[in-house]
């Protein structure tokens, strides 16, 4: 029987790491609503992702749709954003009574076009929400020009970009508002769990946000807001500061596992290997690549992988805009592009476990379809 291999494997803290560290939690019975080691957990937070301001929730997906309702645009505005992204991306647009604007994103990095962004303006444009798709940063400068200069706010999905720098600045100082996912899948995590970051001199302008998490309350008796339950709780916190204390290392792992994929799969015709752009501290979020004219297509080398117990992942398939729930209203927008890798990609394992000889014998098999 061959060794199991998933698309991603959570990393666990030693537990009496974990434990020693819960240890004051416990003792306290203060197990929710932004207790001590939510406050330390913050606290790191903002030193290590370079930011200002940081705010953790219950997840990534509430994270996003808090934020964008917090700043209440008017009901049926436009939000320009990337349909090659998860449907969270697009859910909390639409939930909060907001039109997605789909636009096509780059080849290379398979985040938003910035040009067609600038394109698809029009009066009713309130934002753009724009995703770091596998951690490789959008257009960060040309992106927040367009949004100077229409006066838009420019949100970041980063749920995969935890850790990663460009030009040596934290990605989360980028654009109005940032929100990283801290889900048990990604590169760090808190079990569950979402961060958003944005500026001091934005405190204000956010000010619902702190208070939107915990159902409108600004004080016991004072209920601004219609607000909902979007907290993150004290043993995710603990969590977070456990895993915190090991990211480099997380990231240095995975690093070793990307490297050795690269070597491998570089120069395969019809095997293309997407990546982030040079002057990024990158943080080996996912390993996606395209089968564009290889031996196999992409459903052929994800049915072959799963003969060997290999379980890579069709991420994103499909485009969000072609999801059933959107289809309807919005299947037929022009994403070329972003459809084409939704055709193409597979995302293969990556984690910090995955040993060398792992990625080889992925490596191995996928090679072994070009031999026929
Ligand atoms: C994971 C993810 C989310 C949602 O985060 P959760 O913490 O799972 O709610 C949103 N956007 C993208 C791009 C993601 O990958």
């Amino acid at each position: 029987m061959e060794k199991r291999i998933n698309v991603t494997r959570s990393s666990m803290p030693e537990l009496e790491e974990y434990i020693e560290e819960l240890k004051p939690v416990w003792e306290s019975r203060w197990l929710s609503n932004r207790g001590a080691a939510s406050i330390k957990f913050e606290d790191m937070l903002r030193s290590y992702l370079g930011v200002e301001e940081v705010y953790c929730f219950a997840n990534g997906h509430v994270a996003l749709e808090v934020a964008i309702n917090s700043l209440f645009f008017p009901s049926g505005s436009e939000v320009i954003t990337t349909p090659y992204t998860h449907c969270s991306t697009t859910h909390a647009i639409v939930r909060n009574g907001l039109k997605p604007v789909f636009v096509d994103v780059e080849p290379n990095t398979l985040t938003i076009d910035p040009e067609l962004v600038e394109q698809a303006i029009t009066p009713k444009t309130v934002a753009i929400v724009a995703t770091h798709v596998y951690g490789f940063p959008c257009q960060v400068e040309r992106l927040q020009e367009i949004a100077n200069v229409h006066h838009l706010t420019l949100i970041y999905d980063a749920a995969h970009a935890f850790g990663v720098r460009v030009n040596g600045v934290g990605i989360g100082n980028y654009g109005d508002l940032s929100m990283f996912s801290t889900h048990a899948t990604k590169v760090f995590h808190t079990i569950e769990g979402g961060i958003v970051t944005y500026k001091s001199c934005d405190l204000k302008r956010f000010d619902p946000l702190d208070k939107l998490v915990n159902f409108g309350f600004s004080s016991p008796e004072d209920i601004d807001y219609v607000g909902t339950n979007a907290r993150m709780n004290e043993f995710e916190a603990v969590m977070g500061i456990v895993n915190l204390r090991h990211i480099d290392e997380e990231i240095a792992r995975r690093k070793i596992a990307a490297e050795r994929y690269w070597e491998r799969l570089e120069n395969i015709q019809g095997i293309v290997l997407p990546r982030p752009s040079v002057d990024i501290q990158w943080n080996y979020a996912y390993f996606p690549v395209l089968f564009d004219g290889y031996a196999l297509d992409r459903n052929g080398i994800q049915n072959l992988l799963a003969t060997h117990q290999i379980y890579a992942r069709k991420y994103f398939f499909p485009v969000t805009n072609e999801a059933k729930c959107y289809a309807d209203t919005y299947g037929d927008v022009d994403v070329p592009i972003a459809r084409s890798a939704a055709q193409k990609v597979l995302t293969l394992p990556m984690y910090a476990d995955l040993g060398v000889d792992d990625v080889d014998r992925i490596c191995d098999i996928i090679l072994s379809a070009e031999k026929g």
